[in-house]
């Protein structure tokens, strides 16, 4: 039996609203760093170690404080968004319906972020997939219908039992941290860790995925986020934030994944 999303949710944002003026202290700051990071990232990946390399690169542009922050994929590295996604169960196994408002959707243009969430929903009544499919849907409705989103917030939730189920198709930006979606994957794990842990089974899946998507779209770990490091939220939760906490620096669990390419 499903659980519906309780009438105080706060865990995503609102579509189309993502361009918006950045809020609160430390948006502005976070957001120069996020695009200063992700620039010299991307200049490492273009010039690489060659010291022949003459090609003179641009400065950083940074955004304007009241406008649009557009982060377009570097040409010279593709970034394969509409390629085939590993270990997932597809959207067609929870839902038959598609995008609810195709015309209020923007498109991803790049992945270059990765957020982690929890649906702040106690995970107990999920049993078996039919109940994950069923809480999936109850919230692809309430996104749609209630909340007027263009669909489910979240392109990947990962059920108690660790299975990744896809939502939101991700070429196109999610609603999941207010005005933070651009070039930003979603990835929900279903459960509220303010009142619970994530199961074994969550973990590993958490940390196999976001492992090969970070491998996949060449995302830094310096971008893989929780919903509270990017906005006003207490999402993911107490006990997931200490194991992100745990699990990004040196030594944790996906950033050995990564280094050593177990996760590839
Ligand atoms: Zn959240």
């Amino acid at each position: 039996m499903s659980t519906p999303p309780p009438s105080n949710f706060f865990c995503c944002a609102d579509d189309l609203t993502t361009l918006g003026a950045a809020r609160g202290p430390f948006a502005d700051l976070s957001r120069r760093a996020l695009v200063g990071s992700g620039l010299v990232a991307g200049l490492f990946l273009l010039t690489g170690c060659s010291r022949t390399a003459k090609t003179v690169l641009p400065g950083p542009k940074w955004p304007d404080d009241h406008g649009p922050v557009i982060i377009k994929p570097t040409p010279q590295a593709p970034n394969p968004v509409a390629g085939p996604v590993m270990n997932v169960v597809p959207r067609s196994q929870w839902t038959r319906s598609g995008v609810g408002r195709p015309g209020e959707i923007n498109p991803m243009n790049g992945v270059s972020r990765i957020t982690i969430h929890h649906d702040a929903v106690h995970s107990g009544d999920i049993r078996s997939s039919a109940d994950a499919a069923r809480r999936l849907e109850s919230f692809r409705r309430d996104h749609v219908n209630s909340r007027r989103w263009a669909d489910i917030g979240y392109h990947y939730i990962i059920d108690p039992s660790g299975r990744i189920w896809e939502g939101r198709n991700v070429r196109f930006q999610g609603a999941h941290v207010k005005d933070n979606n651009e070039n930003n994957v979603g990835v929900m794990l279903m459960g509220n860790f303010n009142q619970q842990s994530p199961s074994p089974q969550q973990i590993a899946s958490l940390d196999r995925f976001v492992g090969q998507q970070m491998t996949r779209y060449r995302v830094p770990m310096s971008r893989v986020y929780t919903h509270q490091e990017l906005g006003q939220s207490a999402c993911p939760g107490s006990s997931l934030q200490r194991y992100m906490s745990k699990t990004r620096r040196s030594g944790g669990s996906l950033a050995m994944g990564v280094a050593t390419g177990r996760f590839s």
